[in-house]
């Protein structure tokens, strides 16, 4: 690809956000800057517009676009401010782009990214809970259009560089018995059972080894983000869920591991850090600098392997038994997680109630296959209906 790429960050203002304009302030030689999003830090974004020049930038509403047109023109930057879904669609697909990165969080994500890879772009997906929602449809639209998919999350982003260039042939076909997929267990790995209907928003955001937003962090916490990242390695590599073990790694220094049918296990390591997997799919097939510091094995020491305890994490349990029936229940698992993790943070419900909730929602609601965007959208809208109903029976 000719230099410089022009690339757009979905969910600019976030974790993965800011990442990933770290790691390309590094290469104002290799990447510009396209485009931005931002939801709701709009000073924040304003100060990323100012540093990184876009030339277009989505926030939510049609005031605040007047008033960050405003402002950035006064400041000497003629961007084009758009909004809202529309917006975000059009930075995704706009026939200038070269790469998007996906890291809107949550369903929200789902559009833009779609209208990505619709448009044949370099996607760099965060935005996990796209792909658990829409699964085949997005997987099929990526053949469709002949979109690069990379993954970013760390440990889909490691199985892809243990696998081998032909792995879409199929696992079997090039020899992968199993993929082995790191989790650290998040800040409860060994809290007391009886103490996690107690936990507090902020001790579940505090994660051992990663600092990343507030819902992935409770996701982490709940272990629903390894449920999530399951489903998502099954659509990634087109494995059966009974090929994708998890694997708790305290430390977060092996991202994952692909297991070959000679007995040869390769791993990815490196320190936990997100800007390694951005900058590695960034520059794929090529390699370059992510800021992130050299791995000390001296420091680090030791690894550690452990089974995980589904009856410590329900929400693991959940996630495989969805990506086992597949269909809408993935996209409804999600949907009332979303809802739950939300009431979780607003001190509405306790932790635990977290996996009581997804489980009713999915109890109570009906199944079906998902053929289309609509049906997924309306197998979303209808588990955030049932999480929410189960808030208001309760006076939550
Ligand atoms: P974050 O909360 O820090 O950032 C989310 C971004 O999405 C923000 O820019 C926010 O403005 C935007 N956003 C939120 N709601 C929106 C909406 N309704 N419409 C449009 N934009 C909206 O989250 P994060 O930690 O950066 O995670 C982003 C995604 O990346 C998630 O899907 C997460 O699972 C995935 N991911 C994150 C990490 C990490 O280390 N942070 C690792 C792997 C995967
Ligand atoms: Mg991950």
């Amino acid at each position: 690809m000719s230099h410089p790429q022009w690339i757009t960050v979905l969910g600019a203002t976030g974790s993965i956000g800011l990442s990933t304009l770290d790691v390309i302030g590094r290469h104002p030689d290799r990447y510009r800057v396209f485009a931005l999003s931002g939801f709701s830090r709009l000073a924040e974004l304003e100060v990323l517009c100012l540093r990184h020049q876009p030339r277009f930038v989505v926030v939510p509403e049609a005031e605040q676009a007047q008033a960050l047109r405003d402002r950035l023109s006064s400041a000497g930057l003629e961007a084009r401010v758009l909004v809202g879904e529309a917006g975000l669609c059009e930075i995704s697909a706009h026939p200038e782009v070269d790469a998007v990165m996906a890291a809107i969080v949550g369903a929200a994500g789902l559009k833009p990214t779609l209208a990505a890879v619709e448009a044949g772009k370099r996607v760099l997906l965060a935005n996990k809970e796209a792909l658990v929602m829409s699964g085949a449809l997005f997987m099929n639209a990526v053949r469709a259009s002949g979109a690069v998919l990379l993954p970013i999350d760390s440990e889909h982003n490691a199985i892809f560089q243990c696998m081998p260039t032909d792995y879409a042939r199929g696992l079997g076909e090039v020899g992968v018995r199993r993929i082995l997929l790191t989790a650290s267990g998040g800040p409860f790995r060994e809290t007391p059972m009886e103490q996690l209907a107690q936990v507090s928003p902020e001790q579940a955001c505090a994660h051992p080894n990663w600092s990343m937003g507030r819902k992935i962090s409770v996701d982490s916490a709940s272990m629903m983000n390894k449920g999530l990242e399951l489903i998502e390695a099954c659509w990634l590599f087109d494995a059966a869920p009974s090929k994708v073990e998890v694997v708790i790694h305290p430390q977060s220094v092996i991202h994952s591991l692909v297991d070959y049918v000679d007995g040869s296990v390769l791993a990815q390591l490196g320190n936990p850090d997100m800007r390694t997997p951005i900058a590695h799919a960034l520059a794929w097939p090529q390699r370059i600098d992510s800021g992130v510091s050299p791995l000390d094995l001296f420091s680090v020491a030791r690894l550690d392997f452990s089974a995980p305890d589904e009856q410590r994490f329900p929400c693991l349990r959940l996630a495989r038994q969805a990506a086992e029936a597949g269909g809408s229940v993935p996209a409804m698992l999600n949907a009332a997680n979303e809802v739950a993790v939300a009431a979780f943070l607003e001190r509405r419900i306790r932790f635990t109630d977290i996996p009581v909730i997804i489980d009713e929602v999915l109890n109570r609601e009906a199944h079906a296959p998902v053929e289309s965007l609509d049906a997924v959208l309306a197998a979303d809208q209808c588990a955030r209906g049932a999480a929410q109903a189960w808030l208001q029976e309760r006076g939550l």
